[in-house]
C-alpha cells in the first residue's frame, strides 16, 4: 500500500532554517512552564485558548504572555527540548533557530546570557542524542534595538561561539522600515570577519528595496521575502546568485502580508529558478508546523513529488551544516 501524502512527507529528511525558539512553545509546553511559575497553573485548555486570536494586535499579546513565563536558564531549557522532539517528529533532521538575545537581555535583565546557553546547550545535546535532529543558534539582533544594545548583542555572541560552536549565525528581525539593513553594515562586516554567517528577515512587510538592502550588507539567506515579487531585477540576481528564501506560508497569511494563499508567490519563485525553502517561522502561534508547511505547499499550490523532493533538498544546501553531513542527506533524498 502506498503511503499516505503526510508519512511520505514526512518521510523526507529536511531542514527547517527559519524558526523563533520563542516562537515554538507549544500549549502543553507552556502548561509546564505555568507549573513552575503561576501560582493557580494554566490548564491545556486555558493554554490552548491563549493560542487563538483574531487579529494580529491579539497575536502579539498572546506572544508577550507566552513568553512572559520564560524565567530562569531551565525554562530555555525546555523549550529547546520540547522544540527539538517536535521537529524530529516530523521528519526534520536539521534546524537552524533564530533566539533573540536582545530581547531577553531587555525584558530579563536578571538572566545572563552564558548561563542561559549552557542550559540550552544542554538540553539541545540531550535531545540530538534522543531524536537525532541537529541544531544551529542564529542570534537575531533587532532592527529598532539600539545600535549599543545590538553591539552589546554580537559581541556576545562572537565570545560565546567559541564556548559553543552551535552558535553559527547572525541576523536581524523587527520593523524593517524602522531598522533599514545599512544600519547593520559595519556590525555584519564584524560578525563576518569572526566567523559568523549573516542572515535576514527581509522583504516580508516592506518592498524589494529591503531585500536589496539586505543583500548589500553581505545577507547569505533572505528571510519570507515576499516582496521581491515586485521587481524582476531582484528576482534575476537572487536566482542568479542563489540566495536561498526561507519562506513562511502561513506565517504570511497570519500576518496579513501576504493576503490570501492564491496570492502567495512561492510557486513563482520555485518556476523562476530561485531557491525556494519551506520553513515554519513561529508555527504554534501561527497553528502550523513544519511537516504542515510542507503539506500546504504540495496540496495547494501542485508541486509534485519530485518537486517536493527538490525543496527539502534545497533546505539542506542552504543550511549551515558541515560539507559532509549535507552530501550524506542530499544521497537520502535522492533516493527516497
Ligand atoms: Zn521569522
Amino acid at each position: 500500500m502506498l503511503p499516505d501524502t503526510s508519512t511520505w512527507l514526512r518521510g523526507i529528511p529536511k531542514a527547517e532554517l527559519h524558526i523563533h525558539l520563542e516562537g515554538s512553545i507549544k500549549p502543553e509546553t507552556l502548561v509546564k512552564l505555568s507549573q513552575r511559575h503561576d501560582q493557580i497553573p494554566l490548564t491545556l485548555e486555558q493554554a490552548q485558548k491563549l493560542y487563538i486570536y483574531n487579529d494580529f494586535q491579539e497575536f502579539l499579546e498572546a506572544f508577550s504572555l507566552v513568553n512572559s513565563r520564560l524565567q530562569t536558564p531551565e525554562d530555555f531549557a525546555l523549550i529547546t527540548y520540547e522544540m527539538i522532539r517536535s521537529l524530529a517528529s516530523q521528519g526534520c533532521v536539521h534546524a537552524e533557530v533564530n533566539f533573540s538575545w536582545g530581547i531577553l537581555l531587555r525584558r530579563k535583565p536578571h538572566l545572563q546570557m552564558p548561563t542561559v546557553m549552557q542550559a540550552i546547550e544542554t538540553a539541545r545535546i540531550h535531545a540530538e542524542q534522543e531524536f537525532g535532529t541537529t541544531v544551529l543558534w542564529i542570534v537575531d539582533l533587532v532592527r529598532t534595538h539600539s545600535p549599543e544594545l545590538n553591539q552589546n548583542v554580537l559581541q556576545l555572541a562572537i565570545t560565546l561561539k567559541g564556548q559553543f560552536p552551535s552558535i553559527v549565525g547572525v541576523g536581524i528581525g523587527g520593523d524593517e522600515a524602522a531598522g533599514p539593513a545599512p544600519l547593520f553594515r559595519e556590525l555584519y562586516a564584524e560578525a563576518k570577519d569572526s566567523g559568523l554567517r549573516l542572515v535576514a528577515h527581509a522583504g516580508e512587510a516592506v518592498g524589494p528595496e529591503s531585500i536589496w538592502a539586505a543583500l548589500d550588507i553581505g545577507t547569505e539567506r533572505i528571510g519570507h521575502g515576499l516582496s521581491a515579487q515586485c521587481d524582476r531585477d531582484l528576482m534575476r540576481v537572487l536566482a542568479e546568485r542563489k540566495i536561498p528564501i526561507e519562506i513562511n506560508v502561513t506565517s504570511n497569511l497570519k500576518t496579513g502580508n501576504c493576503p490570501a494563499l492564491e496570492d502567495h508567490p512561492i510557486r513563482q519563485y520555485f518556476d523562476a529558478g530561485l531557491v525556494v525553502i519551506i520553513n515554519s517561522d513561529d508555527p504554534p502561534m501561527f497553528k502550523t508546523s513544519l511537516l504542515q508547511e510542507y503539506e500546504l505547499v504540495q496540496n495547494h499550490f501542485s508541486f509534485s513529488e519530485q518537486e517536493m523532493k527538490e525543496l527539502a533538498a534545497n533546505s539542506v544546501i542552504a543550511s549551515f551544516m558541515p560539507f559532509e553531513r549535507k552530501n550524506k542527506l542530499l544521497e537520502m533524498i535522492r533516493k527516497y
